[in-house]
């Protein structure tokens, strides 16, 4: 039975993050009450045309940049035809001669192991409505209907679920954060089918497709599930047929959906309707520009940077975060990341905002920065500070002027602070005789406390060190 490798494929559509739809210029939108955002076009009423959203190419053109393909700069559609309740035009517009993007590829890691995944295409459709089943009856919902896609098809490169798995991380974490798409498999913006194949030589088993699959996780469970399948029916002496399955997520099982339609059911030809344009050098060039740095790269860079690992996932993980990060990390990756990772998320967390709701600025951060470098604000301070900064705005030196925050920083005064604190507690001043470092740390905190905090530290930690080793305290 261990003699079986496993192989997988994966065919993923996800929703393009666009204002309209593909062929018409109804809000693409998972708000709003069922059939709300829908037009002739989406209904398909006879003798509507479609008119492409040239944002929802871009961003399809960014996902193949994005995966490393070589590009069709010329583009066509092609209808696959069909019936189904869902589809009222009876095809489905895609792409089928000419991908916009094909031979691409994904690296991913696995327990450290880098591989490549190869992208076989990368092409546009548009969505079908959403049948939503009741017990006697069926109902549509036509808000999907026409809503731009992309299906991202790998070669059949992936061996264990883990690599799936991988794979599927790494490619939602690419799509969100070029903000192409959600990605988001509980709402099904996101949603991928699963090949699944076993052999025991180099020759390629026979493959079934699994669909419906909720979560990343559940994709791990079905092609175990799957491959256990085909093994047991391979080991009876029965034949795999290629057929759709789907996965019951309680029973943890494949179940049989239909024996698989071939490609000349579909009866693909040019959509008539849509005529062939070709991306302009330039336009392309812009596209590429608009991606941002990717996970991997930051990763690198914001550990050469010094920011501890920690910070570094949470900035990985809020993208609007790290964007700002992006703008500040210069004046100091380190405190600057402490800052964002810290009170900064919280207090957005906290009252449900983003970054682009509250008014801290690069600037803030500057002075903030500036300081702390120049030790006049302690970190209590700066906590106080910046939930003023983000909801108030306003200048970082004015408001900890209206705040008091003023650091003593005069020796002559601090001194008088050290002498006070040290006369009233000689218990601490033996101990520390006695080298007991916990002695410095109480005097220092009794110092600051002395001074409502606004006393410098670095001087109090001199001028109290100076003190006690001058020696001549009785
Ligand atoms: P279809 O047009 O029927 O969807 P494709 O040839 O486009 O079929 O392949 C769909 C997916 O199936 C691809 O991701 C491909 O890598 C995968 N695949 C093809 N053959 C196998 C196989 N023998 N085992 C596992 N996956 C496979
Ligand atoms: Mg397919």
């Amino acid at each position: 039975m261990n003699n079986y490798q496993k192989t997988i494929g994966i065919e993923v559509h996800c929703e393009l993050k666009t204002k309209t739809k593909m062929f018409s210029d109804t809000l693409n939108s998972y708000e709003g009450s069922e059939n709300s955002h829908i037009n002739t076009i989406d209904l398909a009423y006879p003798g509507t045309l479609p008119l492409i959203n040239h944002g929802a190419v871009q961003l399809a053109l960014k996902a193949a940049l994005l995966f490393h393909c070589d590009i069709n700069k010329t583009m066509s559609f092609d209808r696959k035809n069909y019936f189904y309740p869902d589809l009222p035009k009876g095809y489905q517009i895609t792409q089928a001669r000419t991908p916009i993007g094909i031979n691409g590829y994904v690296m991913i890691e696995v327990q450290g192991e880098k591989k490549k995944v190869r992208i076989h295409d990368i092409h546009i459709e548009e969505d079908t409505a959403k049948s939503i089943h009741q017990v006697d009856k069926s109902y549509l919902d036509f808000n999907r209907s026409g809503v731009p896609l992309i299906e991202i098809v790998t070669e059949p490169d992936m061996h264990t679920e883990e690599e799936a798995m991988a794979y599927l991380h790494k490619l939602r974490e690419l799509l969100v954060y070029a903000d192409i798409s959600d990605c988001k498999m509980e709402e099904g913006s996101m949603r991928c089918d699963v090949n699944v194949s076993v052999s025991m030589n180099e020759q390629l088993g026979v493959r079934t497709e699994t669909k419906n699959i909720g979560s990343i996780s559940s994709v791990g469970k079905a092609i175990k599930a799957e491959a256990k399948r085909q093994i047991e029916a391979l080991e009876n002496g029965e034949k795999i047929v290629e057929e759709t399955r789907r996965f019951d997520e309680k029973d943890e099982k494949t179940i049989l959906m239909r024996v698989k339609e071939t490609g000349n059911d579909y009866r693909y030809f040019p959509e008539p309707n849509i005529p062939e344009f070709t991306l302009t050098e330039e336009e392309i060039e812009e596209v590429k520009q608009s991606i941002p740095k990717m996970p991997d790269a930051l990763r690198e860079e914001y550990h050469e940077l010094n920011v501890n690992e920690n910070n570094i996932k949470t900035l990985i993980a809020h993208r609007e975060l790290c964007s700002f990060f992006e703008q500040v990390k210069e004046y100091d990756s380190v405190i600057t990341s402490n800052l964002l990772t810290g009170d900064v998320l919280s207090y957005l967390n906290k009252n449900n905002l983003k970054i682009k709701d509250i008014k801290l600025t690069k600037e803030h951060m500057r002075d903030i920065v500036q300081k702390i470098h120049d030790q006049e604000i302690s970190s209590k301070q700066v906590k106080k500070l910046l939930p003023i900064l983000m909801e108030k705005g306003g200048q970082v030196a004015i408001l900890m002027n209206e705040l008091g925050m003023v650091q003593i920083s005069d020796d002559h005064a601090l001194q008088q602070l050290v002498d006070q604190v040290i006369a009233d507690n000689p218990a601490s001043v033996e101990d520390f005789k006695n080298g007991k470092d916990r002695a410095i740390k109480y005097l220092m905190g009794q110092i600051m406390k002395a001074s409502r905090g606004q006393a410098n530290p670095v001087s109090v930690n001199r001028l109290l060190l100076d003190t006690l080793n001058k020696g001549d305290l009785n």
